[in-house]
């Protein structure tokens, strides 16, 4: 028996391939009538196109979204909400993207939707990280959670091979802590091990072929999945992990995520029984760490920290701040343990 909670967040999730064209109803719908659309520069494209569906109820393009939400860009693009009286927003591209319409939404409550092109998974949580002064500070409220989303495959048929791996390997990490989060429950389990079976069939295929429009829808609703299970439990060791080493030596958020999953799953497994049953089931009963490391071997991801540009010397700091701020972990956290386990994700070594 197990006893459990569960909180779900509101979503209205829009899935298909060429449900971008939704948009400008989507925002008539939320009561729109000057919309702010955000992008990377990179993504600049992908705005005006939403731009031109949503025709006269747009009311700028901000395509200065950037990586770890920095106050300062928020700030400027809060210029134009004042300036331009938008009523909401509509964020187009990743994590980044999105973490600048909730940074919007956090001081505005203004309204949002999201139209992911990678497969964070940020915009279906409650979380939002901003940077000032090089420290990253995390918040989880309501406030930030989108009203729409729109998934529409389409848009990610451009995402680069090895982003696409990464960024879904990112997801299933979500998946994976959440097994065995402290306050997880059947809901968020069954979710966790669909969203990480629809990822880890797809990305090959995607490999093989980018343009596989059935291998892209899949891996975006996995990682769908592997999103909602991050906005509604706990996570442990890993993410702490990673948003330490991110945080500390500027390494890439996807890649660092890749690189450090096995090794993070190892630690936990021992204290995780149920979670290895799920993850067994979905690697056909192969161990869970080392399929997840073969398989990121396989599609040509990184698996070494220090290729991503981490200093040796960093091992013991990260290990410190690892150990710093107590927190829970299915497996209690031993310093020599823990150490191994970074050493091992520094070095591109098999989890041990
Ligand atoms: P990203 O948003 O930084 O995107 C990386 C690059 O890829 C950008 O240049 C972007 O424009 C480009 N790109 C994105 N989609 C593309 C596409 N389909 N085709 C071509 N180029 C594309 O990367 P990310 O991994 O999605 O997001 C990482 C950020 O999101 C981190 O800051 C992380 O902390 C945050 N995040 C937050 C949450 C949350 O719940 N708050 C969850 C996951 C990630």
């Amino acid at each position: 028996m197990r006893d459990f909670v569960y909180n779900a967040h509101p979503a209205r999730v829009i899935f298909g391939s060429g449900s971008l064209g939704q948009v400008g109803d989507e925002a008539q719908r939320l009561g729109m009538e000057r919309v702010l659309v955000l992008s990377t520069p990179e993504q600049k494209r992908s705005a005006e196109q939403v731009a031109e569906l949503l025709g006269k109820f747009c009311a700028d393009v901000f395509p200065g979204a950037t990586m770890h939400t920095p106050v300062a860009v928020t700030e400027e693009a809060m210029e134009l909400v004042a300036s331009k009286k938008v009523d909401g927003v509509v964020a187009v591209g990743g994590g980044s993207t999105v973490g600048l319409g909730k940074a919007i939404a956090l001081r505005s409550d203004l309204p949002q939707i999201v139209i992911p092109t990678t497969y964070a998974g940020s915009e279906v949580t409650p979380i939002i990280g901003e940077t000032k002064d090089g420290l990253k500070t995390t918040q989880t409220t309501p406030k930030v959670l989108p009203e729409v989303v729109i998934y529409d495959v389409d848009l990610t048929l451009g995402l680069p091979t090895g982003l696409s791996v990464t960024s879904g390997i990112n997801a299933v990490a979500h998946a994976v802590e959440a097994l065995y989060a402290k306050d997880g429950n059947p809901i968020i389990d069954m979710m966790a091990e669909e969203g990480v079976r629809a990822i880890v069939r797809s990305l090959p295929a995607i490999v093989q072929d980018p343009g596989n429009r059935e291998a892209r829808s899949d891996a975006q609703y996995g990682a769908w999945l592997c999103g909602t299970c991050l906005g509604s439990v706990g996570m442990s060791l890993h993410h702490k992990l990673c948003h330490t080493l991110g945080g500390t030596f500027n390494l890439p958020h996807a890649e660092t995520h890749t690189v450090v999953l096995p090794h993070a799953l190892q630690y936990n497994a021992p204290a995780a029984p149920r979670a290895i049953d799920a993850l067994a089931r979905v690697f056909e009963e192969r161990d869970p760490a080392r399929a997840l490391y073969d398989l990121a071997g396989a599609l040509g991801a990184p698996r070494a920290l220090r290729d991503l540009g981490m200093p040796e010397a960093g091992i013991d700091q990260a290990t410190d701040l690892a150990l710093a701020n107590a927190y829970w972990n299915p497996r209690p956290l031993a310093r020599e343990a823990v150490r191994a386990c970074i050493a091992a994700a520094w070095a591109g070594e098999p989890p041990q």
